[in-house]
């Protein structure tokens, strides 16, 4: 299918010391580098041990070769990969040496693109190849695995398929309308349309799980000096058991902590205090606070319970944009001898915890998960799919052409015509339909070697 594309090599491991590493050869030529440099024999998939050389036959590492013809292979092709010592430099000659019998350096995520084009793989099992690489927490990573396998194609390709069966149905009938198939008195229009949409909600919403799984929520912790922040943000790891990785920074900055409620990757920023002030560097840091905000899915307004003064907060709340979620949370509930707590003021949510304590944690994060609609425990954790921005826009906009559709249900040509473009938008997902310019841009985002 690629007979025209080039052979192309890249390191597949990551970039690093490690006890292998491998580089990966993959295209019509794959077979006469790898026979160069290993000067041996192959045996389609067996492995074989053996010595890797250069043009003038010296030694670079030694390792094993295992050659896997087309079509069985990643990428549709003819495959060769070469396994020698894990070192930057050892690795890197090996690849010198691919070159120089006559390999392309393969471009970010050009394996995977071929095995794409290859039909290997279809665009969202593609995509999830590098959301599984990346994936931050073990329910990302199983959601991924999930989308591999086909669980998230599957749902998508029943879809289409129905609503295919559908649009042949409408066509034929404005095609052949002296057959006299009066669809809309049948109401079988109406009823598959409403089924579809059905259909269609259950995969948004958990194509929306999915993708709060890739990217997590940015969560902005807010406070003046020692009313807590810290504290709540170790407990909220602690509970997560994630490992919290501060990034570096001068103690004016945000800190930025990696955590997980329910799976969700939590960007959690705790930032400087808000406070009103003449020092050049705090002032930074607080432009950096806002800035915080502003980029957060959701602020939570940490104050002392025993601070009854209550301005700062006010000022907070009046400053923070309309529509941005909050979540007030007073904390040393401990010193008041008070149990952890919530209530709601005007719709914004308070919840009354000790950091210190551990107590109240819990209802900080099921108020999380409820501003973004999971406050349910997802009862099938094994069918949840990684899915992508990308895939939610198309989702959405198959829904609106369904209901644009059910609105339309006595002009069939409109019907048609909607049952279209819900049908462009749903192929998008799986790359039935998908331009040059999406390719680059969903297979730019990989490393080299992927
Ligand atoms: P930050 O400056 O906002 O990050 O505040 P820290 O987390 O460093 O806490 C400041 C001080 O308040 C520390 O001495 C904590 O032990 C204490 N502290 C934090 N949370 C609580 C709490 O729930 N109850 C009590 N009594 N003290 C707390």
């Amino acid at each position: 299918m690629l007979n025209d594309s080039p052979t192309i090599a890249a390191i597949s491991t990551a970039k690093g010391v490690g006890g292998i590493g491998v580089v990966r050869v993959s295209g019509k030529d794959a077979l006469k580098i790898a026979k160069n440099i290993c000067n041996a024999d192959l045996t389609p998939r067996q492995v074989q041990f053996t010595s890797f050389k250069d043009k003038k036959n010296v030694t670079l590492d030694q390792g094993i070769v295992i050659y896997f013809p087309a079509p069985a292979s990643f990428t549709g092709e003819d495959v060769v990969e070469i396994q020698g010592h894990g070192g930057i430099v050892v690795l890197n000659l090996v690849l010198d040496a691919c070159l120089s019998y006559g390999a392309s350096l393969a471009e970010p995520g050009e394996f995977t693109k071929r095995a794409f084009l290859n039909n290997k793989l279809d665009l969202s099992q593609a995509e999830s190849v590098a959301d599984l690489i990346n994936a931050s927490t073990e329910a990302a990573a199983k959601s991924a695995i999930n989308s591999l396998s086909g669980i998230f194609s599957n749902k998508i390709n029943a879809l289409l398929k129905n609503l295919t069966d559908l649009r042949i149905f409408v066509e034929a009938c404005l095609d052949f309308p002296e057959e006299d198939i009066n669809f809309i008195d049948q109401g079988k229009v109406d009823k598959k349309l409403r089924s579809l949409n059905e259909g269609v909600s259950k995969i948004l919403d958990s194509a929306s799980h999915g993708q709060l799984l890739r990217d997590g929520l940015k969560v902005a912790l807010i406070g003046q000096p020692n009313v807590g922040k810290s504290s709540l943000m170790n407990e909220l790891a602690r509970e997560s058991k994630a490992i919290v990785t501060e990034v570096p920074g001068t103690t004016r900055d945000p800190i930025k902590s990696d955590i997980s409620i329910e799976g969700i990757p939590i960007h959690l920023i705790d930032t400087a205090g808000l406070r009103e002030t003449e020092d050049v560097v705090e002032r930074l840091g607080i432009k950096k606070t806002w800035e915080s905000i502003k980029e957060a899915d959701i602020t939570l307004i940490l104050v002392d319970v025993t601070d009854t003064d209550g301005s700062y907060e006010e000022k907070i709340k009046k400053k923070i944009p309309k529509g941005h979620k909050i979540i007030i949370i007073k904390n040393k509930i401990d010193l008041l001898k008070q149990k952890a707590s919530i209530d709601y003021q005007d719709d914004v949510p308070q919840i009354f915890i000790s950091a210190k304590r551990g107590e109240g944690i819990k209802l900080v994060e099921k108020e999380i998960l409820k501003i973004v609609g999971r406050e349910e425990p997802s009862s099938n954790k094994e069918d949840l799919f990684m899915a992508r921005t990308r895939h939610i826009e198309a989702l959405e906009k198959v829904k609106k052409a369904l209901k644009k559709a059910v609105l339309n249900l006595q002009a069939p040509e409109l019907v048609a015509e909607e049952l279209m473009i819900a049908q462009k938008a749903l192929s998008k997902i799986t790359g039935e339909f998908s331009s040059d310019d999406l390719l680059g841009q969903i297979f730019g985002q990989f490393c080299i070697g992927k």
